[in-house]
């Protein structure tokens, strides 16, 4: 086993690979280019019986782990979302493994719990969020959702079904878009509601919710005795970041007392730009609010924003107190155990005071509207290419399109063509994008978002697809 004076070394030489590797990164295939089940044989079916030397542990990590790596820090990177990283990030990431501190509540370490409030007090007038919400850092925002519809759900039952369970009695509905992100049905799922009591609302044809089907489902459900509970309005969906409005949508939530959770994992980014801010006129009377510094905030996973009005009712839905876990302090300051699910927390606030700091408020803001403005100026050649076609309107740093040369307008043929297209793209190794559906048409999505892309690598990935699709 290694010893302190080994652990300086290997240190040091991993800090130097670290920093070659992401200096580098670019040339590197950005999907891992193995086959299922590849990496699985390379490993021992049995763990070492006596130890083995770091230099056999590291030369496999390079040799055996990191073919089957995806690169989501290549500049090259265009799937899914982000999942962002930055030098102050990985930096902040060693201290706090090293640390390796367990911060469930404020005595198990002050400077967890007290930066943690302050930064996200920071981050919420970064973004523009009223001061009337409290900020508290989740592992993702799958899991900030379930923690808003379960204290929405206390909230309404007066605390009884944490108490009590429920009586079967409960009609509790829940609602969203038909493009909202699965998370929402997963947390509807876990919460106890059942999916059958997720309404999932039609979409108009930016596939944004319909405020009026919305206010006509709610209505129909009271009408047959049900108890609608919460909406989740989508700002960003997944597919291709259509935005819910806002306002309209809390008006309804408003007049039937409604929770109304606010879904902004991947655009709440945006909102450090005030002229964004269009997309939250109406938050005010939101009661959460969730988005992911670790999806395009330069903070790697995991780290999920989530803030709530109403802390109280949050506290009382995840309050619990053993003797063992009763302190002193309790009331004076922030015991984040009580407001999520884990009870054991790892330090996230330092990476994110890293990266605030590192990059200042206007860094973050820079690098966030020249990926806006060159997604812009890639939505706009599609839109000019013959053989291209862009699903308008385009949000944010996210492109759809797809492939349509000449006359061609059979389903069929162009979902295969453009499976194909993108196929070959990935296998490449160049770049990486990934596709949604729209109406049953196959759409390509490029999100211009990676810490570390540049106008250039946009143009030269859209270069590729361009000759890419001529040989098709
Ligand atoms: C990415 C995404 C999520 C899920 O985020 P996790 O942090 O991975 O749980 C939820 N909602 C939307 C709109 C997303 O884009």
């Amino acid at each position: 086993m290694i010893d302190s004076r080994e652990f300086r070394k290997y240190a040091h030489e991993f800090v130097d690979w670290m920093a070659d590797y992401l200096e580098n990164i670019d040339k590197l295939p950005v999907k891992s280019q193995v086959k299922p089940g590849e990496i699985f044989s390379k490993i021992p079916d049995q763990p070492p019986g006596t130890s083995e030397s770091m230099d056999d542990i590291f030369g496999d990590f390079k040799d055996v782990i990191l073919p089957g790596m995806t690169h989501w820090q290549s500049p090259n990177y265009f799937a899914y979302f982000t999942a962002n990283s930055s030098y102050p990030s990985v930096l902040a990431e060693m201290l706090t493994s090293t640390m390796a501190a367990q911060c469930m509540v404020w005595e198990t370490s002050p400077a967890a719990a007290e930066l943690e409030e302050k930064v996200m007090n920071w981050l919420r007038d970064m973004i523009g969020l009223p001061e009337s919400f409290e900020g508290v850092i989740q592992d993702t925002a799958s899991t900030a959702t379930l923690v808003a519809l379960l204290t929405a759900r206390e909230k309404l039952s007066g605390y009884s079904i944490n108490e009590k369970g429920f009586s079967g009695d409960e009609k509790y509905r829940i609602y969203c878009s038909s493009e909202a992100h699965s998370s929402i049905e997963k947390a509807v799922k876990m919460a106890g509601f059942g999916r059958q009591n997720l309404v999932k609302i039609e979409v108009d044809d930016t596939l944004a919710i319909r405020p009026e089907s919305l206010k006509q489902a709610i209505e129909n459900d009271i009408s047959e005795g049900k108890t609608p509970l919460c909406v989740v309005a989508a700002l960003g969906t997944t597919g291709t970041v259509a935005i819910d409005p806002l306002k309209p949508i809390a008006e309804i939530c408003r007049n039937h007392n409604i929770w109304l959770h606010v879904d902004a994992a991947y655009a709440g980014t945006a909102l450090v730009l005030p002229e964004q801010r269009w997309m939250i006129e109406g938050i005010e009377e939101a009661d959460s609010f969730v988005f992911n510094p670790h999806k395009w905030m330069f903070t790697n996973f995991d780290c999920s924003a989530y803030y709530v009005k109403d802390t109280e009712a949050l506290i009382r839905t995840f309050e619990i107190l053993p003797e063992y876990l009763k302190t002193g302090t309790r009331g004076q300051v922030n015991d984040y155990r009580d407001w999520g699910v884990q009870l054991g927390r790892r330090f996230r606030a330092l990476k994110l005071w890293f990266v605030i700091r590192d990059f200042g408020v206007d860094g973050i803001q820079k690098k966030v509207k020249e990926h806006l403005d060159w997604a812009s100026e890639l939505a706009g050649q599609i839109k000019e290419s013959e053989d291209f076609e862009l699903l308008e309107p385009q949000h944010l740093g996210l492109v759809c399109f797809r492939y349509r040369p000449g006359e061609e307008r059979d389903k069929e043929r162009l979902n295969a063509m453009n499976q194909e297209l993108m196929q070959i793209l990935n296998e490449s190794g160049d770049i990486y994008l990934t596709h949604t559906k729209v109406d049953g048409f196959i759409i390509l999505r490029m999100v211009i978002g990676q810490t570390n892309v540049t106008r250039d690598h946009v143009q030269r990935a859209w270069n590729l697809i361009l000759q890419t699709a001529e040989t098709l």
